[in-house]
């Protein structure tokens, strides 16, 4: 896995390359959190959501969820990972004014997630690998709120305790594009997964982003661990911000201190926050309160059965079975939102036409109207609708496209549409070799270029016939009539 020299960095004396691992904090998707009945929702009233276990209320007991468990799993499955039978919870201890019970529950050395892959997908089409070091499941904090009151800090502890996932990657990722194109496609593996919903204006996945830069071919250099960056943009600024400093400081004769450091995104630079703790500060210990947790095969081989289609194998089979370009299928299997409005509107059609229509009309007006796929106000079923139309000869491919911003700006159906505007292509025959004799009789010369051999006239021609009928004929039709009238 040697990067190739676009991801090099230039400094005063050569070149550096940039090593980057990632350590994504991923909220589970589940009704209840990680070790109480409490629930989960987004938004709620400050404090709404808190079980005595939450509050740490001396004396109350932790219970697994099942069902954040069953998510890991789920997870592991996606990221191709080991799963691993037997694990550990562990108390990691820590004072943080948000953090009631003075340690966070976590896994520390029997995580239930090991070693696992992430296959990017680069723009030129290339794949490679990423490795997953692990995921483990943990509780988050809560949260401290500064802003209430003008000289005290107020606690919310709705998110305390709600399961997340960290997933750790190996540090395998060589340029802050690297690490965008890794954090969309572990969003897009999780969102098809159904075990974090992706979205990080909530909160729901934030990254820690370890980098380090050397020299290439030499060992890895000392990292820097950014903390809890919340948006793929700021993974990336953090990252070239990040590297060109380290260069920086080594250039100048400096030596990197591993440390934490925040983000500030106002300014996009990193800071020093604390220098870097080691595991021995937490003093990591299994939790009493929590047995081992143990895995059978048959809960993990029902998991296992109840997989989806996930990225990589949907791309696949959009373009062995398909016939999609590797591009158009990357693009296309992105989101599984957009994967399934094509796949409707592809099924029983042309794959490539129905490509052309997402990729092209569809997202460019969703792009101007600043909507996603799920908020477009033409469905998939609809898009199907106008592309028989086109099939059948109802209407032509070019007024095909005004009949869709039509519907895009109504939601209303393709026929209603080209009924209600008399948009029917016209494909008899008679009417077109009736305005055929037309043009070609109030225009001999361009008729006599024609035979002299001037090909090119017969462009021509479709557009006049074409303009007669306001785009309405069909241009297959047209082209027939005229070459053999054209003929003589
Ligand atoms: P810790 O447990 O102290 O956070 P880990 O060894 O688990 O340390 O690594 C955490 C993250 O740092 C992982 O994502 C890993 O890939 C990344 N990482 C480790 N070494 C380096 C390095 N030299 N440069 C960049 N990232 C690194
Ligand atoms: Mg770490």
């Amino acid at each position: 896995m040697v990067a190739g020299n676009g991801n090099l960095i230039a400094g005063a004396s050569g070149d550096w390359e940039v090593v980057i691992g990632l350590e994504v904090h991923a909220q589970v998707v589940s009704e209840a959190k990680l070790f109480s009945g409490a629930a989960t929702a987004f938004g709620a009233a400050p404090n709404s959501q808190v079980s005595l276990v939450d509050a740490a209320m001396p004396g109350m007991l932790p219970v697994i969820n099942e069902t954040c468990v069953e998510q890991a799993v789920r997870t592991g499955l996606g990221l191709n990972a080991e799963i691993n039978h037997y694990s550990v919870f562990d108390r990691k201890n820590y004072f943080y004014p948000d953090l009631p019970a003075g340690y966070q529950i976590s896994q520390y050395k029997n995580p239930i997630v090991g070693h696992g892959t992430v296959v990017l997908d680069l723009p030129d089409g290339e794949t490679r690998e990423v490795g997953i070091e692990r995921l483990h499941l943990e509780q988050d904090a809560g949260k401290s709120l500064h802003d209430q009151h003008p000289s005290m800090t107020y606690v919310d502890l709705n998110r305390a305790g709600v399961a997340l996932m960290e997933i750790v990657s190996r540090p395998d990722l060589r340029s802050s594009e690297e690490a965008g194109i890794y954090l969309r496609k572990l969003r897009a593996i999780l969102r098809y997964l159904g075990t974090c919903d992706g979205n990080m204006e909530e909160g729901s996945m934030r990254a820690d982003v370890n980098v380090s830069v050397r020299r290439p071919g030499e060992p890895l250099g000392t990292r820097c661990e950014i903390k809890n960056v919340n948006s793929v943009r700021f993974v990336q600024q953090a990252i070239d911000y990040e590297a060109r400093r380290q260069v920086d400081v080594i250039e100048d004769g400096g030596g990197i201190e591993q440390e934490t450091r925040l983000f500030d995104t106002g300014r996009g630079e990193t800071r020093p926050m604390r220098s870097k703790e080691e595991a021995h500060d937490y003093r990591y210990f299994p939790d009493p309160d929590l047995l081992p947790l143990q895995l059978s095969h048959e809960f993990v081989d029902r998991i296992r059965a109840s997989l989806p289609e996930l990225p990589d194998q949907k791309k696949r089979r959009f373009m062995d079975e398909m016939g999609l370009s590797a591009y158009d299928a990357g693009v296309l299997v992105a989101e599984r939102e957009t994967a399934e409005f094509f796949e409707t509107v592809a099924a029983g059609r042309d794959a490539k036409t129905a490509a052309n229509w997402v990729m092209g009309d569809l997202f460019g007006l969703l792009n101007k109207a600043g909507l996603t796929i799920t908020e477009a106000p033409v469905g998939a079923a609809q898009l199907g609708g106008l592309l028989d139309l086109i099939a059948d000869g109802t209407i032509s491919g070019r007024i095909a496209k005004d009949v869709f911003v039509e519907m895009f700006a109504s939601g209303r159906d393709a026929d209603v549409i080209v009924d209600e505007k008399g948009l029917k292509q016209v494909s008899d025959t008679g009417e077109i070799e009736g305005l055929v004799d037309r043009v070609m009789a109030e225009n001999d010369d361009k008729v006599a270029q024609f035979r002299d051999g001037k090909e090119a006239v017969l462009g021509w021609f479709v557009g006049q016939v074409m303009k007669a009928t306001k785009g309405q004929a069909n241009p297959k039709v047209v082209n027939e009539v005229l070459r053999r009238k054209l003929a003589g």
